[in-house]
C-alpha cells in the first residue's frame, strides 16, 4: 500500500492483503501464543512468538504506520502502555521532558509519579505558548517534549511545527500524543513530529468496546542520539511486553476502517453542538478550536483538517449547575474516556480529571467535557437543551 493512496484507502487495505491460506478479506484474528518452526530457528514469516510478533497484530501496526506516514506502527494493550514504552526507550535517569500543564490526567500521573521516582524530571509548560515551551527547556538536560494537541479537556491547541523546531534545535526529540485529532485530522510526523502516540481505546478503535495504544516513529529521526528510536522501541515493545493482544488488535483494526468517515460526522455534530451552546445563556463559555474566537483557532486551522468532535464548555452558575447538567439528560451517557460512535458527557474535575485536583493542572470546577457522538445531532441537542434548560 502506498503512500499515494488516499486516508481510507489506507486504512481499509494498508497492512490487510488477503489471507493467503483462504482468501479471506479480513486479517483473521491469529488467536495463538506461539508458532511451529520448521526445523530450529526456521520461522515462518518471522513469527516466533505472540509477544515479539503476531501476524493480527502486525496488521495492525502496518495500518497506523500507513495512516500516520510514518516507519513503523507499534501496538500496545493500552494508551500508557505505549507511553510507557516510549518513555523508557528515549530517556534515562537524569533526563528532563517537557510536558503540557493540560495534559491527558494519566499522562501527567505517569511522568510525576512513575518516571521521577526513577530519575526522569519534568517541567510543565502552556504548549499553546511557543515561548513558554522554550523558556522550559532546560539546555542539554531536556531530552524530550512531550505534546497533545487539542488538549484534554481545554482543547487548547500547540504548534506541532514550531515546537518540533525549538526542540529539534535543544537535541530533544519531539512525541506527539494525537489521540483526539486522530491520524484523520492531523499528521504530527509530517509537521516535525519524531513519534506520534495514541490512546487507540478513544477514536480510533471508535466504539468504546477496547482498550488499546500504538506508537508511530518517523521514517528519519535526525535528532542526534535518537537516529535509532524506532529500534529503540521495538525492543522495549518486546522487553517490558505491553503488547495488544489478537481480538484486540482485530477490533482497533476493524474501528480504523471507519476512521474518516467517522471523523467527518463526529466534527458535522460537535459544529452544530457548539453552535447552540453559544446560544445559551446557561453556559458562559465554549472551548473548540474551530471557534474563531479560541486563542489558537489559527494553528488549529493550519494543522488539522477540521476541529475534531471533543466540545468543553463552562456553566455560568458553576461547579453544582455543571454536576447538574450532567446528571439531567437521558441520551448523554455519563461517562469517563471519549470518541466513541455514542455521545459521552462528564464533569472533568470530578471524573477524569480528579488525580490532577490541587496540581498546576487543576481544571475548572465549572467544566463539562463532551464526546460528541455520530448520533442524529437534532436529537443529541434536544437532550442537552433540556438539561440546561433546567441547571443553566
Ligand atoms: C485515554 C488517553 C490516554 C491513555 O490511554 P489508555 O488507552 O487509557 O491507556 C492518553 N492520552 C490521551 C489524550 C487520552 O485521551
Amino acid at each position: 500500500m502506498s503512500d499515494e493512496h488516499g486516508f481510507s484507502t489506507r486504512a481499509i487495505h494498508a497492512g490487510q492483503e488477503a489471507d493467503e491460506l483462504t482468501g479471506a478479506v479480513v486479517p483473521p484474528i491469529y488467536q495463538v501464543s506461539t508458532y511451529k518452526q520448521d526445523g530450529i530457528g526456521g520461522f515462518r514469516n518471522g513469527y516466533e512468538y505472540s509477544r515479539s510478533a503476531n501476524p493480527t497484530r502486525t496488521a495492525l501496526e502496518e495500518c497506523i504506520a500507513a495512516l500516520e506516514g510514518g516507519s513503523r506502527g507499534f501496538a500496545f494493550a493500552s494508551g500508557l502502555a505505549g507511553q510507557d514504552t516510549v518513555a523508557r526507550a528515549l530517556l534515562v535517569p537524569g533526563d528532563h521532558v517537557v510536558v503540557p500543564n493540560d495534559a491527558y490526567g494519566g499522562t501527567y500521573r505517569y511522568f510525576n509519579k512513575v518516571a521521577k521516582p526513577q530519575g526522569i524530571e519534568h517541567s510543565i509548560a502552556n504548549m499553546g505558548d511557543v515561548e513558554a515551551v522554550r523558556a522550559a527547556i532546560r539546555p542539554g538536560q531536556t531530552k524530550m517534549v512531550w505534546v497533545e494537541t487539542p488538549t484534554n479537556p481545554l482543547l487548547g491547541i500547540a504548534d506541532i511545527e514550531a515546537i518540533a523546531g525549538i526542540a529539534h534545535d535543544a537535541g530533544a526529540v519531539l512525541v506527539v500524543d494525537n489521540t483526539f485529532a486522530t491520524a484523520y485530522l492531523q499528521s504530527p510526523l509530517a509537521l516535525g513530529a519524531d513519534v506520534v502516540t495514541h490512546s487507540t481505546t478513544k477514536y480510533s478503535g471508535g466504539h468504546s468496546d477496547v482498550v488499546g495504544g500504538a506508537v508511530v516513529t518517523a521514517t528519519e529521526i535526525r535528532v542526534p542520539g535518537y537516529e535509532d528510536a524506532e529500534e529503540r522501541i521495538a525492543f522495549h515493545q518486546n522487553s517490558i511486553g505491553g503488547v495488544a493482544g489478537p481480538f484486540d488488535s482485530w477490533l482497533t483494526l476493524r474501528g480504523l476502517k471507519t476512521l474518516a468517515i467517522r471523523m467527518e460526522r463526529h466534527c458535522d455534530n460537535a459544529e452544530k453542538v457548539v453552535e447552540f451552546l453559544e446560544g445559551h445563556d446557561g453556559v458562559s463559555q465554549v472551548l473548540y478550536p474551530g471557534l474563531p474566537g479560541h486563542a489558537n483557532h489559527d494553528v488549529a486551522a493550519r494543522q488539522m483538517k477540521r476541529f475534531g468532535g471533543m466540545v468543553s464548555f463552562r456553566m455560568r452558575r458553576g461547579e453544582d449547575a455543571a454536576v447538574k447538567a450532567c446528571a439531567a439528560v437521558s441520551l448523554w451517557t455519563l461517562g469517563e474516556s471519549l470518541g466513541g460512535v455514542e455521545s459521552l458527557i462528564e464533569h472533568p474535575g470530578r471524573m477524569t480529571h480528579a488525580s490532577v485536583a490541587g496540581t498546576e493542572l487543576e481544571v475548572p470546577s465549572d467544566l463539562i467535557r463532551l464526546s460528541v457522538g455520530i448520533e442524529d445531532v437534532d436529537d443529541l441537542i434536544a437532550d442537552l437543551r433540556e438539561a440546561l434548560d433546567i441547571h443553566g
